[in-house]
Parts: C-alpha cells; sequence; structure tokens
C-alpha cells in the first residue's frame, strides 16, 4: 500500500485506532531511535560533556579527519571539491583548517543529492528522510541507521540535565500529521504507548479547542512537556488568559524546532509553572546546540563542528551557523549552511562545561525585518512586553517600505491594548514603514508546522547578495 493511501485509510479510523496504529509505529520507532546505538551515546556523552576543552578538540578533530578521509574516499562531490582546490585528506587536520572548503548550500544537496552521497553504502543502513525547511521547501537526505539513535542520545542528554529521566509518560507539541486535517473537533491529541508519547497536532490548536485540550492535560499530569515553542506559548497565553492552571505542573518544558523568543519563554513559565530548556538540532545531522542548567547553549560538540561565520554587513555578534556532521557517514554534510543566525557572546559557563557557548540562537536568515535606515530588527519582544493580549503575531515585509502585521486578539484584548501595540510597533519599526495590521483568528503555519514571527522577503534578497558576493568564508 502507498503512503498516500495508508494516510487516506489512517484518516478513516476511529480515534481509538488511530492511537492503535500510533502505538504500532511506536514499536518501530522505539527499535530505531532508542536501541543499543542510543544507549551506548548516552553513556559517552554523560561523560565527555564533562571534558576539558583540549580533550574535547582532540576528540573533535579526531572524528573531523575521520569524516574528511571518509568523504574523499567515497562520496563523488568531496572527491571533486578536492581536487578542484589541489586538497588532500591530510590538508584537513583540525576545525581551523576547515575554511579551505567551500560552504554546502541547501541548493547544491538539492542539485547533487546522488554524488553526495557515500558510494556502496548498504542499502540496508539508508534511512530517507525529508525534512521540513522553514522555507517551505523540503530536502530530501540519507542517513545511516545509527544517526537517529545518535540524535535521539544528544537530546537525551539534554533532557536529563534538567532532571527528566529517559522513558517518562510526556507530551509533544509538532506537526506529527497524526491526527487528520479533514476533523478539527476534538480530541486534538493522540497516544503512542510503548514510548509515553502523547502528541498534539499544533494545526488543531484552535481557540475552540483549547479548553478541551487544558482538561484533557489537567487529568493526565504528565511529566514534560516538549515541542514548538510557538504551540507552547498558545497553550500559555490561553491559560493565562483564563486564569486557569494544569493543576500540577510538569517537571519540565522543552522546546526546539522554531527560536524560542524571550516572551514566549517567560509566559510559558509563568503558565505552565516549569521551567523551559532549550535546543538547536536542525534534521541534517550537523550542527546541535543544547542549553545547561545555567541557560547556556553549548555547541554539542560531540556531534560536529559548529562553525560561526559572520554575516556580510550585519551586526558583529550576529553569525551564521555553519555545521559539518561526524554522525552520518551515508550523505556526511561537509561546512553545511543551515541558514540559521546565532548570536555570538564570550566568556565561560558557570556550570563547568568547557564546550563553546552561544548566547542565543536567532533562528532563520530571513526572520529579521530591514528597515529603510539600514537596520536589521529581528527581536520582537519589544513589542509584546506590554500588550499579552495579544495571542500571536507575524509580520511581513514584502517590500523595503512596507510591513504587513498579522494579528490574533485574545478574548480580553482591549482598544487601549490596540494603542499601546500599534504605538510600540510603529516605535519599533520607525517612522518610514508603512504598516497594515490585519487581525485573524489564526496564523496560518507553514507545511511542516512550524510558526514564524518574521516573513522578510527583503532580507532574504540582500542576505544572498552578501552570501553570493563572499562565497566559500
Ligand atoms: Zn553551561
Amino acid at each position: 500500500m502507498s503512503e498516500s493511501s495508508w494516510i487516506r485509510h489512517y484518516a478513516k479510523l476511529p480515534v481509538v485506532l488511530q492511537n492503535l496504529a500510533c502505538t504500532l509505529a511506536g514499536i518501530k520507532m522505539r527499535r530505531t531511535r532508542h536501541n543499543r546505538v542510543f544507549r551506548d551515546a548516552m553513556r559517552f556523552l554523560d561523560e565527555s560533556q564533562w571534558w576539558t576543552a583540549e580533550r574535547q578538540r582532540e576528540y573533535q578533530d579526531d572524528q573531523l579527519r575521520r569524516t574528511i578521509r571518509h568523504a574523499y574516499e567515497t562520496v563523488p562531490y568531496y572527491r571533486e571539491v578536492f581536487e578542484q582546490r589541489g586538497l588532500r585528506p591530510d590538508d584537513i587536520r583540525t576545525a581551523d583548517d576547515l575554511p579551505k572548503l567551500p560552504i554546502l548550500e541547501k541548493q547544491t544537496v538539492r542539485d547533487r543529492f546522488d554524488d553526495l552521497q557515500s558510494r556502496g553504502w548498504p542499502t540496508r543502513r539508508q534511512v530517507h528522510l525529508a525534512t521540513g525547511g522553514t522555507t517551505g521547501t523540503c530536502l530530501h537526505l540519507i542517513e545511516d541507521m545509527d544517526t537517529a539513535p545518535w540524535r535521539w542520545a544528544v537530546q537525551w542528554r539534554h533532557r536529563r540535565r534538567f532532571g527528566v529521566e529517559f522513558g517518562r509518560p510526556f507530551v509533544v507539541f509538532a506537526s506529527k500529521g497524526v491526527v487528520p486535517l479533514s476533523n478539527m473537533n476534538p480530541p486534538i491529541w493522540r497516544r503512542n504507548l510503548v514510548m509515553h508519547q502523547t502528541y498534539v497536532s499544533v494545526h488543531h490548536m484552535t481557540k475552540q479547542n483549547m479548553p478541551a485540550l487544558v482538561e484533557y492535560l489537567q487529568k493526565r499530569r504528565l511529566e514534560y512537556y516538549a515541542g514548538f515553542p510557538s504551540a507552547l506559548y498558545l497553550l500559555a497565553t490561553h491559560l493565562l488568559d483564563d486564569r486557569a492552571s494544569l493543576g500540577q505542573p510538569p517537571k519540565m518544558v522543552y522546546t526546539g524546532s522554531e527560536t524560542l523568543l524571550p516572551h514566549q519563554r517567560s509566559a510559558i513559565q509563568q503558565a505552565l509553572g516549569a521551567d523551559v530548556g532549550d535546543h538547536y538540532t536542525p534534521s541534517e545531522a550537523c550542527a546541535f546546540i543544547s542549553e545547561c542548567e545555567q541557560h547556556s547553549y553549548h555547541v554539542d560538540t560531540e556531534y560536529g563542528v559548529v562553525e560561526l561565520l559572520p554575516l556580510d554587513g550585519g551586526p558583529v555578534d550576529l553569525r551564521r551557523i555553519v555545521g559539518t556532521g561526524f554522525c552520518n557517514p551515508a550523505m556526511p554534510l561537509i561546512r553545511y549552511n543551515t541558514g540559521d543566525l546565532a548570536t555570538v557572546s564570550g566568556g565561560d559557563c558557570s556550570c563547568g562545561r568547557a564546550t563553546p557557548i552561544v548566547e542565543k540562537i536567532d533562528g532563520r536568515t530571513d526572520s529579521y525585518i530591514v528597515t529603510p535606515d539600514g537596520r536589521q530588527l529581528g527581536r520582537l519582544s519589544t513589542i509584546f512586553k506590554r500588550t499579552p493580549a495579544i495571542a500571536e503575531a507575524q509580520l511581513v515585509q514584502d517590500t523595503l517600505e512596507h510591513v504587513t502585521v498579522k494579528v490574533v486578539r485574545s478574548d480580553t484584548y482591549t482598544q487601549e491594548d490596540d494603542d499601546r501595540f500599534r504605538e510600540d510597533l510603529r516605535r519599533y519599526l520607525g517612522d518610514v514603514i508603512l504598516i497594515d495590521v490585519e487581525y485573524l483568528d489564526q496564523i496560518p503555519r507553514e507545511d511542516n508546522g512550524k510558526f514564524r514571527q518574521i516573513v522578510s522577503k527583503v532580507f532574504r534578497d540582500r542576505y544572498k547578495e552578501a552570501e553570493n558576493a563572499g562565497s566559500n568564508t
């Protein structure tokens, strides 16, 4: 049966059978994610996070040399790149040598998909996956069967830093497609009993469905919550508006897949009564960055080399995240441009880990409004700080002089809120940009369920120009 006919059949099943189907899928998922490789990696990562900086570097350079040699010997694209530049694998001995190689763009991965795969890699070890890019286009990749257990081990190290133990019941707010879009009524969750997971579909988190969701969560008392920050923020604002609580708060809330903004973090903490631990985990298996107990973002150096490269014409501390992954020999990505940005920070973290830290993850390169006077605005917290009655807002910049602001108002939104919001918006964007405000019941998500706060065509075009001018940085 083809995948699309499976989905059609699944959508027609009663909820109880959909839960059973999710549980059956969970048996396979558990085997491929949480196997012996995962357990060994967890043990290793528990220890390696406390290594000295020198030992971390040695390990990283060792893994890098192994990855480079493997790519040179078995991946046609990399053999070609090395030959064109007159390089041999021995020319890349440490992370400092990486700039000898070009940046790998997403488009090149698409164009040279076959040539980027390791020749002769056993078919039985290959896993095909499609990542949902925030640009709305999807990227196909091949992974080795051990890549996912490694990814999950790094993610679980992050979770365990905050006292949550593996295997405890949890809820994830994401876009898994397990709640069919053909029925928008509750229940908007499905269960995978073997992995103790409850999925809540972000596509179904409408105002009408929120009371049923809250009632369900109050009853279930799940140990931790995970998912897109925009979805957890929606839940938080609903609870705050209704002056309601979850009863027994979860131990921890984990966010990822989208940029966590300061106002989202504080609303989630306040409404759900739990600390928030954020992590950056692009699906291309090349660069992971996870928060520690002190809320510093540490690079997960065992997973790959993360380069933070200056953005031409951008603020000095704002950098492009470029990753070289160690955990996917089936299709190694070397100096892959994730298309995301981070703000660098100086200094060490008081937690005692010696791995590099960044101040924060800034999200997509097109997540900035460009003003005619040359500013780049990416932090929306100033707009929301004084108006919590805004449930959601999205800024769409189509030209340098024009921004459309899409707003979802909560039930408590007043004229006074509106005046204040418009005043803050004007102060934030300046007088030279024309602002249109649209009120909506819901702001549509990307196909992959993610929410983008800023969509700027202008920033994307400028960034592309700068990228072309200064390629191979
Ligand atoms: Zn730390």
